[in-house]
């Protein structure tokens, strides 16, 4: 056994305040006050929260996890900060994927499926009518589920993968650079897309979709901006 398992610190309160931290900087990353590529020193983290730096270091890598915060080796961890072309990448590749995934999708949705999707959309609606950084994060959350619904609708495990990653990849650069405050898939989008599929419009339900994408790509804020100190971000 090594060392490093005796000096673990499984403390559940440890784990409490990790979680309180990840938080606290998913909402500020969220909801834009700190701008990506912000650096998210441990030792200025531990000092606003009180705690330890091991503390810190399990916050900063449940959010690596998801994604928000990039960690570099001999320079820290950053709030993530995809780069304008990878951004433009990911809905580039979108719109070559999933007009596909909106014809496969025709061909197989039962009055059970499309019912399920409707429900989803007033889930989105409820979500759309909050505010708040966590309303914002769930906001995107549904959104991006209606996309991966449709993705598995299609009934091809190679092309769901593909979405989960292109989905994932989408919620991450929305919620860094979709202006904030305005939603990242159009409810409506949605709704006309549905009708258009259970019209069996395959050429409307194609052209909806593109347009959607390029919505939400439009709505992009892609130019690099300051964001603010770390303790004013915090606000603590
Ligand atoms: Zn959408």
């Amino acid at each position: 056994m090594s060392l490093a398992h005796i000096t673990v610190n499984s403390d559940s309160s440890h784990e409490d305040r990790a979680q309180a931290i990840r938080d606290t900087l998913r909402d500020a990353i969220v909801d834009r006050r700190l701008a990506p590529g912000t650096k998210l020193s441990e030792s200025e983290v531990g000092a606003l929260f009180d705690v330890s730096r091991t503390v810190v270091r399990a916050a900063l890598q449940m959010l690596a996890y998801e994604g928000l915060v990039k960690a570099e080796r001999n320079r820290g961890a950053f709030v993530s900060n995809p780069t304008p072309d990878e951004a433009r990448q990911v809905f580039a590749s979108r719109r070559l994927i999933e007009p596909g995934v909106v014809d496969a999708a025709i061909g197989r949705l039962t009055p059970a499926a499309a019912k399920q999707l409707r429900d989803h959309l007033v889930e989105e609606t409820r979500h759309q009518h909050e505010r708040g950084p966590s309303a914002r994060r769930a906001e995107i959350k549904a959104s991006g589920d209606f996309h991966l619904m449709l993705a598995s609708l299609a009934g091809n495990a190679i092309l769901e993968k593909f979405m989960d990653e292109l989905i994932a990849r989408s919620s991450l650069v929305i919620a860094l650079y979709g202006r904030s405050g305005v939603s990242s898939c159009g409810h409506n989008d949605h709704a006309d897309l549905l009708d258009a599929l259970e019209a069996k419009d395959a050429a409307k339900a194609r052209a909806l979709m593109l347009h959607h994408l390029d919505h939400i790509e439009a709505d992009l804020d892609l130019r690099m901006k300051e964001g603010l100190a770390l303790k004013d971000a915090l606000a603590l």
